[in-house]
């Protein structure tokens, strides 16, 4: 049977004792050590159907790997099949109508680069490294949110697998309850094996890290609060607490030292960059800077290699809708204990365009929030994983209470049904209809799961 599956394929299917399984089992985060009993790595929508279809008939869980990059290691399932399309990445752009076609198994980098050729970009995140496919079905949420909204605000349509091996497209025309869903629904509903964005004219932009003092930061969050939300929505910048790396371009007398730091994203006019930053230069000198016009995909890529492939994740998620005195007080205590060189907290701003899309217009629902936060426990040496987890949980437990209540369903563990619940508020029950209607098995079950019965 397995052999038929095989040479129906015209990727690969790899299986345990196979001098590739190890390599094929392996993501971003190298705390996940999950093995497969079948991993199909498709090269086009036909394999996806063989793969479905096989997996279904056979009762296996099927797990749906695109780029790899979340963080509980939900694209790969133990004694399953793993539906893996990393190598699925053709991007097509159209200059003429400011689209591009993307292929499930691309990371951001491929598509940043595909689009700079014609001076357009993409809506996506911070990073080069982390997959389309992911980032998009949980919202995503990037440099360029506050000026043009999430990814999902820049998807036009998608083509799908069903469970029931049906190959669909969804948009605002064809099934537009599944297209509603899949807009922040997550993997949940099929498997996606091409998306349609809308581009923006975003070439170079004015851009990089500023960072404060350590003790600063009460100083700093209280600035920023007011700040940004009132900044001009070409002005992206997102606070994090973070150790300096130990090489260039900081300078040495920074070298391991815990500082505050906003990264900071201009895509407007460049002749308006000074005027946009005069308030952010008279707030307070920062102790380094990096700022300077760049191509987007140099900052897309600026911190891949701080984060390679392999390291140790852990991390916990929220949305905020305010930054009270209480809670940015926790967050100095919490934010100047980082465990390791790499753990940092991020504050992302979820607000301008987002903010023009409603709550029940698409699945992701928390669109009157100010901030994505994210406290992430990250080193290379296993064995510093107990005090990291501690970290992230014990930060996370302090500051829960001060947020609106859910979490970005791209910066959750597995942390079970209540929290991915909250993460839709109003917009669960249609979900569950829209999962009943498409995968009414829950076919698609290694994810932040919807489940078909409430
Ligand atoms: C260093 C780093 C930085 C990040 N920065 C950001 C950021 O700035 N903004 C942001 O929004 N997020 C960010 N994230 C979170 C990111 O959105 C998630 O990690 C996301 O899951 C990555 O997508 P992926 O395709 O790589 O994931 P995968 O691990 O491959 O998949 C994630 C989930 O989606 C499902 N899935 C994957 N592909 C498909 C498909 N084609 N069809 C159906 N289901 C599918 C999988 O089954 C799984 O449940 C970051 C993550 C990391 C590690």
């Amino acid at each position: 049977m397995i052999n038929i599956f095989k040479t129906s394929l015209r990727g690969e299917l790899i299986q345990p004792g196979d001098a590739g399984y190890d390599a094929a089992r392996r993501i971003h985060n190298g705390m996940i050590d999950k093995r497969p009993r079948l991993i199909a790595q498709c090269v086009d929508v036909a394999d996806v159907i063989t793969a479905v279809n096989f997996g279904r008939t056979h009762g296996l869980r099927i797990a749906v790997r695109g780029g790899g990059h979340n963080g509980p290691g939900l694209s790969l399932c133990d004694d399953g099949l793993v539906v893996d399309l990393s190598r699925m990445k053709g991007v097509r752009v159209d200059p003429g109508t400011h689209t591009v076609r993307v292929e499930p198994g691309c990371r951001w980098g491929d598509v940043d680069h595909a689009t700079h050729a014609f001076g357009l970009a993409a809506v996506s995140g911070i990073i080069s490294t982390t997959g389309v496919s992911g980032l998009t079905l949980g919202g995503g949420h990037g440099y360029l949110s506050r000026k043009y909204g999430l990814t999902v605000d820049n998807l036009l349509s998608v083509d799908m697998v069903l469970g029931d091996g049906r190959f669909v497209t969804a948009s605002e025309d064809e099934h537009p309850d599944l297209f509603w869903a899949i807009r922040g629904g997550g993997g949940n509903f099929g498997i996606v094996t091409s998306f349609l964005f809308r581009l923006h004219p975003v070439d170079t932009v004015y851009a990089g890290p500023m960072l404060w003092p350590l003790e600063q930061a009460g100083e700093v969050l209280r600035w920023y609060r007011e700040f940004l939300p009132k900044a001009p929505e070409d002005l992206f910048g997102f606070f994090a607490f973070l150790t300096v790396p130990p090489g260039p371009p900081f300078p040495e007398s920074l070298h391991g030292k815990k500082v505050c730091g906003i990264v900071w994203c201009y895509s407007g006019p460049p002749d308006q960059a000074e005027k946009v930053f005069k308030p952010v230069r008279e707030f307070s000198p920062p102790v380094f800077e990096y700022l300077g016009r760049m191509p987007y995909p140099t900052l897309q890529s600026m911190f891949d290699g701080l984060y390679p492939p392999g390291l140790q994740w852990y991390w916990k998620g929220d949305f905020i809708k305010e930054l009270s005195d209480e809670a940015i007080a926790l967050h100095m205590r919490h934010g100047s204990e980082l465990p390791t060189p790499l753990s940092t907290m991020h504050l992302y701003p979820i607000d301008g365009a987002v903010h023009r899309v409603g709550s029940p217009d698409t699945a992701f629902s928390f669109r009157d929030c100010l901030w994505s936060q994210v406290i992430v426990g990250v080193d290379p040496d296993p064995a510093n994983n107990e005090r990291m987890i501690a970290w992230a949980r014990g930060y996370w437990d302090a500051l829960h209470p001060y947020s609106a209540g859910g979490a970005y369903v791209n910066f959750m563990m597995e942390e079970g049904d209540e929290r991915v619940r909250a993460t839709y508020q109003d917009n669960y029950k249609r979900l569950v209809e829209v999962k009943r209607k498409y995968d009414p098995d829950n076919i698609f079950r290694i994810n932040q799961n919807i489940k078909p019965e409430e």
